[in-house]
């Protein structure tokens, strides 16, 4: 069993919640459910590299049956076998395979390769979902701001020209239904590339206040955000982009998001410092309240 080297469209990176589409593909997994790969879809999957937002919580309608999305992942073929999710051999974008959206369901309901279905996406769970992660992004600009005169040497800076504390130190990024939680690892390699980590325990409250008062500001700013795509299908490069005063900035991003920040009526963090093996560890906890 081959996967049709037909990568997927994706329609939620332009906020799209429900769509009509074509099945291409049925797989069955070892596990008794069964992968539904479409022509189309508004149904957000998790990432293999980078799993920072979850699936979408959706289902697949076929002539009134309903079948729940119990899982959305990224499939892949190089066109002899089809791989899912963290079993993905290769990374996105490799030449030769294609890569398409997977929706696992615990029974197909009889549905067949060429059938018309229409995607419903939980657009309650997806609006929470996506403030949580531009939120998580904003606050990420915040505690670039506040940790930036911490560098004494020059590094890599994020698109307000800040110093990119967040892209050197990340390890774990979750969003959250209306937040999100990220750890940094502030080690030796961290260390080597610039970074004082003497008395930051001592500053967290200080670091906390700056990047809640940032947050405000750009909150209150009620600034444009927006998706831009190379394209269209799933492997297409992504960018969450936001217009914060001064600057338009511009992160790599898969994920789904507000349209502006005026959607929120406050975004706000909370730091704490963890120990991980003498590692010190940073962590983020962001929390967005719609407005
Ligand atoms: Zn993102």
């Amino acid at each position: 069993m081959t996967l049709p080297h037909q990568p997927t469209t994706v329609t939620y990176p332009a906020g799209a919640i429900s769509g009509t589409a074509v099945v291409v593909h049925l797989a069955s997994q070892g596990d008794g459910t069964t992968a539904v790969l479409l022509d189309s879809t508004p149904c957000h999957p998790i990432d293999a590299a980078w799993p920072d937002q979850g699936p979408d919580h959706a289902v697949i309608r076929k002539n009134g049956a309903s079948l729940r999305v119990s899982d959305c992942v990224v499939a892949a073929t190089d066109g002899t076998e089809m791989f899912t999710g963290r079993q993905i051999p290769v990374k996105k974008g490799t030449e030769g395979w294609t890569f398409a959206v997977a929706h696992l369901v615990d029974d197909d309901g009889g549905l067949a390769e060429g059938d018309q279905v229409q995607v419903d996406v939980d657009e309650t769970y997806r609006a929470e979902i996506s403030a949580g992660h531009t939120a998580c992004h904003v606050a990420s600009l915040g505690l670039n701001q506040a940790m930036a005169d911490r560098w004494k040497k020059e590094v890599r800076t994020d698109g307000r020209g800040v110093p990119d504390f967040d892209g050197l130190a990340i390890d774990v990024s979750t969003i959250l239904q209306n937040g999100s939680v990220d750890t940094y690892r502030m080690g030796k390699s961290l260390r080597r590339k610039g970074f004082i980590t003497d008395g930051v325990a001592e500053a967290l409250p200080e670091l906390e206040d700056a990047i809640n008062e940032a947050l405000g500001s750009w909150v209150e700013s009620g600034a444009e955000v927006r998706i831009e795509r190379d394209g269209d299908t799933l492997t297409d490069l992504r960018f969450w982009v936001c217009e914060l005063p001064g600057n338009t900035v511009r992160i790599p991003c898969g994920g789904t998001h507000l349209r502006s920040l005026k959607e929120l009526s406050s975004v706000n963090v909370a730091l704490s410092l963890e120990d991980a093996a003498g590692t010190p560890v940073l962590r983020m906890k962001t929390t967005a309240t719609p407005a």
